[in-house]
């Protein structure tokens, strides 16, 4: 007789197989043998899909506002991340350039779309990748640890644009921004490749 391994759970408790049930709102799995509270899967692997959402939704949005404001000959400036890679491109630092194009703009938006595409698939039958093309890449792209670039760039920027004035200061965009790395790193965190990828 063969089982269905993904339609069993075993109790950590007494090692009992146990038929897994839908998760309901408010009742507790457990194991009519022993009690021992009982985790289905996916019991929070959502959170990471709404974090990846989130995080979208936040970088258009702290994209559309200046992240640091400053007051030069009675002009007030604002500099967006945008601004800050042109800028850098004007000084002709084509490679720093490039790589804080693929470093902010690029590879964190790929991360969150390759966790919502891993979502889908899991869910539906839709295919729009392998399974091993999606973890290849969202390894790599967890490699290139983006996330501190991301910071020590903003810092860089605010660092420059002090010695140019003495009123500058951090605009909404980079409050926004600091929401968005949190949500683009909890969706990496409460990502469970496991589950996913059946590793
Ligand atoms: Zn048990």
């Amino acid at each position: 007789m063969s089982i269905d391994t993904n339609k069993v759970i075993e109790c950590y408790g007494c090692g009992l197989f146990i038929a897994k049930q839908k998760k309901q709102k408010g009742k507790k799995f457990k194991c009519p043998r022993c009690n021992t509270r009982l985790l289905l899967e996916n019991n929070h692997s959502f959170d990471s899909l709404y974090y990846a959402i989130s995080a979208l939704l936040l970088f258009i949005l702290f994209n559309s506002y200046p992240l640091i404001s400053l007051d030069v000959n009675n002009a007030h400036l604002k500099t967006t991340l945008y601004d800050t890679i042109l800028i850098l491109l004007e000084q002709n630092l084509f490679f720093v350039a490039l790589i804080v194009f693929f470093t902010i703009f690029l590879a964190p938006v790929l991360n969150s779309l390759i966790i919502i595409f891993s979502f889908i698939q899991m869910h539906t039958n839709i295919r729009f990748f392998t399974n091993t093309l999606l973890h290849d890449s969202l390894v790599f792209f967890k490699h290139w640890g983006f996330i501190e670039v991301f910071i020590i760039s903003v810092i860089v920027t605010y660092i420059k644009l002090v010695g140019m004035s003495d009123s500058t200061r951090f605009d909404i965009g980079f409050y926004i921004m600091l929401v968005y790395l949190f949500c683009l790193y909890m969706s990496n965190i409460k990502f469970e490749g496991k589950n996913v990828f059946g590793e």
